[in-house]
């Protein structure tokens, strides 16, 4: 009866008006049985272990081909069309519009991978509900989360919570996101009478390493919009990133003599050179001394063969100008090692890899539709800095600036890592809004 009566809206009311009515319907579904769906869904996908890890290689880790082939199957079973796995593991399926009239195409994208170096093998997760007394994690080891650990749950009495079992991460983020996106394929398969637009999904390998988007053909894709789902606490969006730049300087020295005579020999300690190198770049930038908007110089390797050392390391800030102040402490430090040294041999610093800040390239609409989506749903958007780089702002590079959308985890990555069920399911209803809204929006109007 709701389907006909649905259908007959759909002839009687212009299309516009026509969608927003029958979403108005639509998304006031019953809650318990697709919180089920997302909680089931995370709770297997969690299972694949997909940490990444800095390599020449995309994808990095086997895992995640493996994750990117289970979720290829699931979007074919839930209607999606055009479903590629390709040999980086991206995965891209399509929902194609049931629409009368063009509408733009919307892209959402998630990543498969975790975080490197954070324990993510048997990954074993749990279901509570919190009501309000502290959610044991592992009895043994005395970790719980609480109030003080997870200020969050403050707001989440009655939540269903989602927590790993005390010995690695959750990895919910990215696999959230992926949980979400697939509840949003089978909701428009199961619901055939919702009117949208042509909606791209994309799931991505190495996000955290920052490789696995750039392989992404944007042109293929035909997206003209986007959104990733990678932020955490409910109601974020992610309008601004750091910008990001990698440096690596050399050190060619000469160690092979005899150290005995090293005084009267052309002798040149690289390891002495690299650190000395580490030691002149200011304390006051580093990630640890840092927070909010304040960029930071990282060395992430030195690396020593024989007579040869490699440092290498990351610029992260959100203006162009600390950009260059970062650079130019960095050259500074180089240059005095150099000056320093004069029995070395070669001496190189190089600058590459740069991440444009977000904000530089978004297109206004897409925070202004995010936005109403989200107070469409009862959620108070709060626009958030991220203090770190996204495949958002890697899609920037491409022409397809994407903000960034909550998916309900917190604590990542750490073993107190948690997803909250009641949360992926606001973010769930975000995006099906948010489809509608664009799928209102005439496309002479972009
Ligand atoms: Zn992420």
């Amino acid at each position: 009866m709701k389907k006909l009566t649905t259908l007959l809206l759909g002839l009687l009311l212009p299309i516009g008006l026509c969608a927003q009515e029958d979403w108005k319907a639509l998304t006031r579904y019953e809650k318990a049985p697709i919180k089920k769906q997302l909680a089931d869904r995370l709770m297997g996908y969690v299972k694949f272990d997909t940490q990444s890890k800095v390599s020449g290689k995309v994808p990095s880790t086997s895992g995640q081909l493996q994750l990117a082939k289970a979720l290829a199957k699931e979007l074919k079973k839930n209607g999606a069309t055009n479903v590629k796995v390709d040999k980086f593991g991206l995965v891209t399926a399509e929902i194609p519009s049931n629409l009368a009239q063009p509408a733009p195409t919307v892209a959402f994208v998630t990543h498969l991978d975790s975080a490197p170096g954070f324990a993510s093998q048997n990954i074993r997760p749990q279901l509570h509900n919190y009501k309000g007394s502290d959610i044991v994690i592992n009895a043994a080891q005395g970790l719980t989360l609480n109030s003080y650990n997870a200020p969050q749950l403050l707001r989440a009495k009655g939540h269903d919570i989602i927590t790993a079992s005390g010995n690695t991460i959750l990895g919910a983020d990215g696999k959230a996101g992926a949980a979400i996106l697939l509840t949003m394929a089978q909701y428009f398969y199961d619901h055939p009478q919702l009117p949208h637009g042509t909606v791209k999904l994309v799931f991505s390998p190495d996000s955290y390493t920052g490789t696995g988007i750039r392989h992404l053909d944007t042109t293929a894709l035909g997206a003209d919009f986007a959104y990733t789902l990678d932020a955490g606490e409910m109601g974020q969006l992610v309008d601004e990133t750091f910008s990001a730049k990698t440096f690596k300087a050399v050190f060619e020295g000469n160690r092979s003599v005899d150290i005995g005579k090293a005084a009267s020999l052309p002798f040149a300690d690289n390891i002495l050179m690299a650190s000395d190198f580490h030691t002149l770049l200011p304390r006051t930038k580093r990630p640890e001394t840092t927070a909010y908007k304040n960029g930071f110089i990282y060395v992430s390797d030195i690396i020593t063969q024989g007579n040869h050392t490699e440092v290498t390391g990351i610029l992260r800030a959100f203006s162009e100008q600390e950009m260059e102040t970062l650079t130019q402490e960095v050259s500074r430090a180089f240059s005095t090692v150099k000056s320093l040294n004069p029995k070395g041999k070669n001496f190189s610093l190089t600058f590459g890899g740069q991440d444009k800040n977000l904000q530089q390239a978004i297109p206004p609409l897409s925070l202004r539709k995010a936005e109403e989506a989200m107070r469409a749903e009862d959620i108070t958007p709060v626009r958030t800095a991220s203090r770190t780089t996204t495949d958002g702002a890697r899609l920037a590079e491409k022409g397809l600036a994407a903000p960034g959308l909550s998916t309900g985890f917190y604590n990542n990555p750490s073993t107190l890592e948690y997803a909250d069920v009641d949360s992926m399911e606001a973010a769930l209803r975000t995006v099906l809004r948010l489809t509608s809204l664009w799928s209102a929006q005439p496309v002479s109007a972009q």
